[in-house]
C-alpha cells in the first residue's frame, strides 16, 4: 500500500510555548489512524495543520500523490463545526459543495446524495436550527466529505454524542473507509478500538507510541498501565473503563511515560 502523508518533525509553538513536540508519523492510503490523548494533548493543533489551517513552526507535512493544492484533497470536520442555522441542510450543503468548486448541477446531485449517505434525507429541507447533536454531527460529515476528498481528518467525531449517536457516526465513518484514508482524534481508548489501522497516542504534544492495535497491545502485554490524564481528565479516564467489557478492560493499553 502506498503513502499518502508523512508528517516530519512537526513543531508548533504558539508563543514560547511548544505544544506540538517533534512529532513524525505517516498516514498509509486506505487506512483508518485514531490519534489519542487526553485534552490538551495537541490533537486539534495536528488535526488544523494537516487541514492547512494553521501554520507549522517547524517540520515538514508532505503529501504524496496530490497534484495541486493539497487542501482540495483533504475534507476537515471540525471539533465544533459552525452551521447557519438558518438555513436547512441542503441549502447548506449546496453552498458547501460550490465553496469545494463544485458546478451548481453536480453540488444539488452530490449533496442529495451525501444527505442520503448521513441519512438525513427526510430532514433536507429542514432549518439546521432545529437538528439535534447527532443531526449536526452527520450533516458536518456530509460537508467534509462532499468533494471527495482522498484525507479526511475528524476532529473528536463522537465525543459530543449520546451512545446511539457515537454509532451512527461510527458507522459511517467505518463505511468510508474504502474510499479515504481517514485520520481521527479522540480522548476515549474504546472508540478507537472500533476503527483503526495505526494509533498515535498524543501526550502533552508528544507521540508516546505509534503502531497497530495489536502491536501496542502486544507491546504491552500483561502490563496494567494506568491512563495518567490527572485530575481534568478523571471524567475520561472514567469513560474509558465505563465503557469497556471486563475482558476488554484486561486488555486495557493506555500509556503513561
Ligand atoms: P487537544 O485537541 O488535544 O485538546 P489542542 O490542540 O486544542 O489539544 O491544544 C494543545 C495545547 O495548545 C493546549 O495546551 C492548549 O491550551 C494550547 N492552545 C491551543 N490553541 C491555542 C492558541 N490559539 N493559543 C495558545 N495556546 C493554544
Amino acid at each position: 500500500m502506498s503513502q499518502l502523508l508523512q508528517v516530519s518533525a512537526l513543531q508548533k509553538n504558539y508563543g514560547q510555548h511548544e505544544v506540538i513536540k517533534n512529532i513524525s508519523f505517516e498516514l498509509t492510503q486506505g487506512t483508518a489512524t485514531a490519534l489519542i490523548g487526553p485534552n490538551g494533548a495537541g490533537k486539534t493543533t495536528i488535526l488544523s495543520m494537516l487541514a492547512g489551517l494553521l501554520k507549522p513552526t517547524n517540520g515538514q507535512i508532505q503529501f504524496d500523490g496530490i497534484v495541486g493544492d493539497p487542501r482540495a484533497a483533504i475534507g476537515f470536520l471540525p471539533q465544533y463545526p459552525q452551521f447557519n442555522s438558518w438555513l436547512t441542510a441542503s441549502e447548506f450543503l449546496i453552498m458547501a459543495a460550490r465553496l469545494s468548486g463544485l458546478t451548481a448541477q453536480t453540488a444539488k446531485e452530490e449533496s442529495e446524495k451525501m444527505l442520503q449517505f448521513v441519512g438525513l434525507k427526510d430532514a433536507a429541507n429542514k432549518k439546521i436550527g432545529t437538528f439535534s447533536g447527532g443531526m449536526k454531527q452527520r450533516l458536518g460529515l456530509a460537508q467534509a466529505i462532499i468533494h471527495k476528498p482522498k484525507l479526511l481528518l475528524l476532529d473528536e467525531p463522537v465525543s459530543a454524542l449520546d451512545p446511539a449517536g457515537r454509532l451512527d457516526m461510527m458507522n459511517l465513518m467505518k463505511s468510508l473507509q474504502q474510499e479515504m484514508t481517514i485520520l481521527y482524534s479522540t480522548h476515549i481508548l474504546n472508540d478507537a478500538e472500533q476503527m483503526t489501522d495505526q494509533l498515535l497516542f498524543l501526550k502533552a504534544g508528544k507521540l508516546v507510541e505509534q503502531g497497530s492495535l495489536q502491536d501496542v497491545k502486544a507491546k504491552y502485554e500483561h502490563r496494567q498501565i494506568v491512563v495518567e490524564f490527572k485530575v481534568v481528565e478523571e471524567a475520561a479516564q472514567f469513560v474509558v473503563k465505563s465503557t469497556l467489557s471486563a475482558e476488554q478492560q484486561g486488555n486495557i493499553v493506555i500509556l503513561q511515560t
